[in-house]
């Protein structure tokens, strides 16, 4: 994953304390079987749009 995405990844979770899954498209039924759903702090499949 590109660092720089992974760092602000990072941040958003420091300064939110929200995982990205809680507004992920893909946090749905099984659409994502990654192994940290629903708790991602960081995520190379992120798209935010729940
Ligand atoms: S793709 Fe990543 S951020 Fe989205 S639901 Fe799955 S683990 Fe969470």
């Amino acid at each position: 994953m590109n660092p720089l995405k992974k760092l602000w990844q990072k941040l958003h979770f420091a300064l939110t304390g929200r995982f990205l899954c809680d507004t992920c498209r893909y946090d749905y039924g099984d659409a994502c079987r990654r192994p940290q759903r629903p708790n991602a702090k960081t995520c190379p499949d992120y798209k935010p749009g729940k």
